[in-house]
């Protein structure tokens, strides 16, 4: 696409790191991408092995944007809706869009990882691993590296450093020294624990495939997605202190009295449960905010590195894919003018980080409280006989977020406006043919017909 061969240099080589390398490269760029952990595809990692994420709309764009979307699809299986489990064994299927069409993908973090670092590596770009940013000299562009087996210090010239080192960012570490960084944690009072229901014995899946599954418990949950080889990755959230906590589950007895108690089917299919709790580690969660993203035009932070999230909405991996959609825009527009590139990209894009993070709060509370509350199943009901009413103007928070690429943060403003109709409309209401179709009109019009388009 130009002249200009900047050399470009990626830290973290996760999920977006690749990805952006990728189109980086297609447009003419040099890149190199440097990596603290061993190549995942030569040494087992058994931290994160079996967690799988779901993968929706803004996600999906991105990877067909670099063209890796058909590799992709080979890994991943749709996800229709929720699986609610109650205690007592009943099942209820809630489906999370309107039709078949609306799904969500489930999709290992290491197959993706390795899907996306092959193809990187097919397109030319060379990732090194080992090699742990420990720092970056903003003024000379020099990057400082350790690596990880033999331990020497190195450095490493650079036009451009891009850090998609994830939430514990080195490069957003470096911006923390300069006068008036914004930067604000967020950590949860809940911790996350990986789990594994392993296949049947005829190797398929003991539950339903084409669903997340979800065991909500007021204040924790477990939840499992399904894996490509028949078993299901299992996400346990309990707050780490208190009742029901980390802390309370300190030996085998009390784990399995708790699952017996609170999970029983999931239990009876789980005969590793307690190797995996207590060999693995406990994952913390929190919300990074920070500003600005860059440093004129030397260093960006991008994915995680600018916006950590908590998991509770499937967006977080999403959100850092569709900053590459943003990005590459921009890049093509403005060209590799890089101060000013860096500067809109993170006005283009700030209110919208921001706007999924307080929505993944939010629905963290819907998960593990409200799923299997019986309102709340029946206000998702009116919301779906809404949008097919006014198709196009009444679209459902989660349809927006998941389904749409509409900005995030219209999509939480219009969300809220929707909540508070949905307020009116179900309020001592008990079936859906008793909705009072003609306030729905009159609040429809006056809402949201207004906000068409935006
Ligand atoms: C439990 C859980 C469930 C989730 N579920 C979903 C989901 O369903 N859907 C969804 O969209 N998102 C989900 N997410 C969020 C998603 O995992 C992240 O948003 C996504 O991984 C961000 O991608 P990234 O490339 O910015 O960072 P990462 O994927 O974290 O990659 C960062 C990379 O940088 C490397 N690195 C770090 N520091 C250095 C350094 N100093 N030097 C060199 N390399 C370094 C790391 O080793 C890593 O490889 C979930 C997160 C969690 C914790």
């Amino acid at each position: 696409m130009t002249a200009d061969r900047s050399k470009l240099t990626l830290i973290g080589s996760g999920l977006t790191g690749p990805l952006l390398a990728i189109s980086l490269v297609k447009r003419g760029f040099p890149v190199e991408l440097y990596e603290r952990r061993p190549d995942m595809r030569r040494v087992q990692i058994s931290a994160g092995r079996s967690i799988n994420l779901a993968l929706s709309t803004r996600g999906i764009h991105a990877l067909r944007e670099a063209g890796v979307f058909e590799e992709i699809r080979k890994i991943i299986i749709p996800m229709r809706g929720r699986m609610m489990h109650a205690v007592g064994g009943e099942l209820t299927f809630m489906p999370y869009g309107k039709d078949e069409t609306e799904v969500i993908n489930a999709v290992s973090r290491a197959e993706l990882n390795i899907a996306l670092m092959n193809a990187a590596e097919a397109h030319g770009v060379a990732i090194r691993f080992n090699q742990r940013c420990m720092g970056f000299d903003l003024r000379s562009g020099t990057l400082r590296f350790r690596s990880r087996e033999t331990g020497p210090r190195t450095t490493v010239e650079t036009d451009v450093a891009i850090g998609t080192d994830g939430a514990g960012s080195a490069i957003r570490t470096e911006m923390l020294k300069l006068p008036r960084f914004n930067f604000s944690q967020q950590y949860l009072n809940y911790g996350y624990k990986e789990l594994t229901i392993p296949a049947g014995a005829d190797g398929k899946h003991v539950f339903e495939t084409h669903a997340l599954h979800i065991w909500p418990r007021g204040t924790f949950m477990l939840i499992a997605l399904p894996n490509i080889d028949g078993t299901f990755g299992c996400i346990l959230f309990l707050p780490f202190e208190g009742e029901n906590s980390f802390a309370e589950l300190d030996t085998e007895a009390k784990l399995h009295a708790f699952f017996r108690a609170q999970f029983p089917d999931a239990l009876e299919l789980m005969p590793d449960l307690s190797r995996n709790f207590f060999s693995n580690p406990t994952g913390a969660m929190v919300t990074i905010k920070c500003s600005p993203w860059h440093v004129d035009g030397k260093a960006l932070l991008l994915g995680d590195a600018a916006h950590a999230i908590v998991p509770f909405f499937g967006q977080g991996m999403n959100c850092a894919f569709e900053d590459c959609t943003y990005f590459l825009e921009l890049l093509d527009r403005l060209g590799p003018d890089w101060p000013q590139l860096f500067a809109e990209f993170e006005k283009s894009r700030k209110g919208d980080t921001d706007a999924i993070a307080d929505l993944a709060i939010e629905n963290f509370v819907e998960m593990r409280d409200r799923v299997a509350d019986p309102r709340f199943l029946f206000r998702k009901k009116v919301e779906l006989a809404l949008e097919k009413k006014y198709p196009g103007t009444f679209i459902p928070k989660y349809a927006m977020v998941t389904f749409h690429r509409t900005p995030y943060s219209v999509a939480a403003a219009r969300g809220a406006i929707q909540d508070r109709m949905l307020g009116e409309l179900c309020d001592s209401v008990e079936r859906v043919e008793d909705i009072d179709w003609s306030k729905a009109d009159v609040l429809v019009r006056r809402e949201l017909t207004p906000l068409a388009g935006a």
